[in-house]
């Protein structure tokens, strides 16, 4: 196992990497890499080279298992203010080839974040950007 560590600095601009129309993830990419970025969030790197840092807070709100999100009205249970603010991972795994799942600091461990599911809700300026787009329209 090789121990890379890359750091984020902040400030720098989040897409350097990325060239110009390289927009949202590819509809087929998968993540290559998983990684726990200790106090930022879950780094997803793609197959296409979008990499992205999502918060623990920002997934665990995500998180769409029946018991976080209504199964018919898709209306969110999940009482506001109820997620700890130091909420982390405390362990992330593989599920087949489409998803992970993801046990809290919480003590929630049903939620499974498919891939697809990921690129939907990517953080990164592009996809936040590109959304906003999309539903403008
Ligand atoms: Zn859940
Ligand atoms: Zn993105």
């Amino acid at each position: 196992m090789s121990k890379e560590k890359r750091s984020i600095r902040p400030g720098r601009p989040k897409q350097s990497f990325l060239s110009k129309g390289a927009i949202m993830i590819s509809r087929n990419a998968v993540p290559i890499k998983i990684e726990n970025a200790k106090g930022e969030g879950i780094r997803v790197t793609w197959s296409d080279q979008h990499q992205a840092v999502y918060p623990y807070a920002y997934l665990r709100e995500s998180c769409r298992c029946a018991s976080c999100i209504h199964e018919w009205s898709g209306e969110k249970l999940i009482p506001p203010g109820s997620i700890p603010e130091n909420i982390a991972p405390t362990q992330i795994e593989a599920v087949g080839h489409y998803a992970i799942s993801i046990h809290w600091s919480d003590g929630h461990d049903t939620g499974i974040y498919a891939f697809d599911f990921l690129k939907e809700i990517c953080p990164c300026e592009t996809c936040t950007k590109e959304r906003l787009n999309a539903g403008a329209k």
